[in-house]
């Protein structure tokens, strides 16, 4: 007889623990007080435990506001963002690289002022077409940066999240190995690999072995279909990836992102190359896309 709550011959744990996220683009485009309410509420009302927040414009955000709806709702946070060009430490341009500082000081400030404890995203270069290599000038000049927010994170008590994008969003941190060895570079423990599967579709052989060899350094996972719209409607190996999540023992969160030209961000729609519409009812996506992760995590 299987052991109870065990799913014959796929996974070696008893119970998915993982909190499931869901990105806020799935339901608004900013974050004023508005839709911070009209957000929390659907991701409370699609069953989800966190919402992702975007602090790519950390100033924009009504801390206490956040906190507040936040707190009264029982939901977790996470924040995540890209750098823009103008503010791109991956980059030999003091002044770039002081306005990424300071966006990622002032993210930082938003996670910990909400309560959260995460902070990740391409939060290490632009996220942008580079029309170039990256150097180890631009690369020590990203981690150093990475260093500083990484230090100030551990006395609030969050930790820092790289997310490896594909190669037309960054030249930087294109897979997992890039990722760890510029982990090793930072130096710093709270500093952790922010996987993003839609991203390794492109640029890894497979999943299992470049989410195993994160070890106890995977830090955050997206969950995003290759075509970023519906889960199982594109080519991604989902039984691969969460068995491979489980295989691990990762017990982190996992984010399902979407992004659709039915709501968007107009920057971050332009970075991402939103052009066009994969859905029209994001509670229905976001109903689904948790079932569909639930259903390849260990019952519970
Ligand atoms: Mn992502």
């Amino acid at each position: 007889m299987p052991l109870e709550g065990h799913v014959e011959g796929r996974y070696s744990r008893a119970m998915a623990t993982n909190p499931l996220g869901v990105h806020s683009f799935v339901w608004v485009g900013g974050w004023d007080r508005e839709q911070c309410e009209s957000a929390v509420a659907s991701t409370v009302e699609a069953g989800y435990d966190l919402v992702e927040i975007s602090g790519m414009n950390p100033a924009a955000i009504d801390i206490e506001h956040t906190r507040g709806r936040l707190e009264e709702s029982g939901l977790g946070a996470t924040v995540t963002l890209g750098l823009p060009v103008s503010a791109d430490i991956n980059s030999s341009d003091a002044e770039a690289i002081e306005r990424g500082r300071a966006i990622l000081m002032g993210a930082l400030d938003v996670t910990s002022g909400i309560g959260a404890d995460f902070l990740g995203g391409v939060i290490y270069s632009a996220l942008h077409k580079y029309d170039a290599p990256a150097t180890d000038a631009t690369r020590r000049n990203s981690a150093a940066v990475i260093r500083e927010v990484a230090q100030e994170a551990r006395g609030r008590g969050v930790r820092i999240g790289l997310e490896f994008v594909n190669r037309y969003e960054s030249n930087l941190l294109n897979t997992v190995q890039q990722t760890l060895d510029y982990i090793d570079l930072v130096g710093e423990d709270n500093v952790f690999v922010h996987a993003d599967v839609y991203h390794m579709n492109i640029e890894e052989r497979n999943f299992r072995d470049p989410l195993l060899a994160c070890g106890d350094r995977l830090g955050y996972v997206h969950i995003g279909e290759s075509n970023r719209g519906y889960l199982g409607t594109g080519t991604i190996d989902f039984d691969e990836v969460f068995g491979a999540l489980v295989e691990s023992g990762y017990d982190g969160a996992i984010t399902f992102e979407s992004f659709s030209s039915l709501v968007v961000d107009d920057a971050l729609a332009v970075a991402l190359c939103v052009w066009r519409n994969l859905w029209d009812d994001n509670m229905d996506l976001a109903k689904r896309a948790r079932a569909f992760m639930l259903e390849r995590l260990p019952a519970s």
